[in-house]
């Protein structure tokens, strides 16, 4: 139920809505601002469904026909915009304005509209819309939402209740992983490179974060005991992976430093290879931050170096200094 993972996600959010639906007291217009992936889009249909839900306990059931129907994009009295890379055109608006002008079809008789990427309203659809912002009827609501509040009309922000929507959190996003059958390792890493969980199982089984994953435990397991023998392995394995040289070394570098992080925070790991590489470090003479820039210099030299294998070399280059 995405209720639940919404009082987990962004408990704020939550609440308010909780307390708004509970005491009737809605705003007819909200404002939902957030980055991308901190489920802005997901709320705004709990919302409109708990406005109609046939068995709602404060927000919706989200099992009713009702519920499902509008998940499916098929309730006729709510209208959704979702344009991802156009500008929102003034005929598009229009439309919702005469669907809206008339009396609400199905028997809940609440109209509700999502206007998804709602800086992309063109300044005459923003216009347009003014009217119903000002002289909101009863049973209408609006629900707009942005990812830059920046380039959002300042009528619709005075006019709205805003919601803010904070980035989700990795423990958040290490538990999904979990459920989702991912190994410890890798969802601790996971839950640190990426910002939706639409990207965790990609990304769990994308072949250059795997090898990233064995190079960087190899080569730091031979990194705390013998230093020289490292390095020839990194550039042996490095140079014997041609085929997405640049997204392994990527990975590498990445987790290498998240390693880094980790050690400085006494991070304890499920994993056995990974706590043992922490204790290990721990015990040897580690000079995290040398080792720490010299990771950091080669990550940002990445998009720009012409030659993988090169970097790689700069990068030892730089760790036999430290
Ligand atoms: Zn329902």
């Amino acid at each position: 139920m995405f209720r639940e993972i919404l009082e987990t996600t962004q408990p704020v959010v939550y609440q308010t809505l909780k307390n708004a639906l509970e005491s009737e007291h809605l705003s007819h217009c909200y404002l939902f601002v957030g980055d991308k992936g901190t489920h802005k889009l997901e709320t705004s249909y709990l919302l409109a469904q708990s406005l109609v839900c046939e068995n709602k306990d404060v927000f919706a059931c989200e099992k009713c026909a009702s519920c499902r129907r509008m998940k499916e994009n098929n309730y006729v009295d709510l209208i959704c915009i979702d344009e991802e890379d156009k500008n929102i055109k003034v005929e598009l608006i229009e439309n919702l304005q005469q669907r809206f002008d008339k009396t609400a079809l199905e028997k809940a008789g609440k109209k509700i509209f999502i206007i998804n990427n709602c800086e992309k309203l063109t300044t005459k659809a923003a216009n347009s819309l003014l009217k119903f912002i000002e002289e909101p009827s009863k049973n209408t609501t609006g629900i707009f939402i942005t990812t830059q509040v920046d380039g959002v009309l300042p009528t619709i922000v005075s006019r709205s209740q805003t919601l803010n929507f904070k980035p989700l959190n990795k423990e958040y996003f290490f538990k999904f992983a979990l459920e989702k059958n991912i190994d410890s390792l890798s969802a601790h890493l996971i839950s640190a490179f990426v910002s939706r969980e639409i990207d965790i199982v990609p990304l769990s089984k994308n072949k250059s974060f795997t090898k990233g994953i064995e190079i960087f435990c190899e080569f730091m397991q031979k990194f705390l005991i013998d230093r020289k023998d490292s390095y020839f392995y990194l550039q042996n394995s490095i140079a014997n992976n041609k085929k997405n040289q640049r997204d392994i070394i990527k990975f590498f570098l990445d987790i290498s430093l998240l390693f880094i992080q980790d050690y400085l925070n006494d991070f304890e790991s499920e994993d056995d290879t990974y706590s043992n590489l922490l204790k290990l470090a721990k015990k040897s003479n580690f000079n995290h931050s040398g080792i720490m820039n010299a990771f950091i210099d080669s990550r940002t030299s990445l998009n720009k170096a012409a030659n993988g294998l090169l970097l790689i070399d700069q990068l030892i280059y730089k760790l036999l200094e430290v």
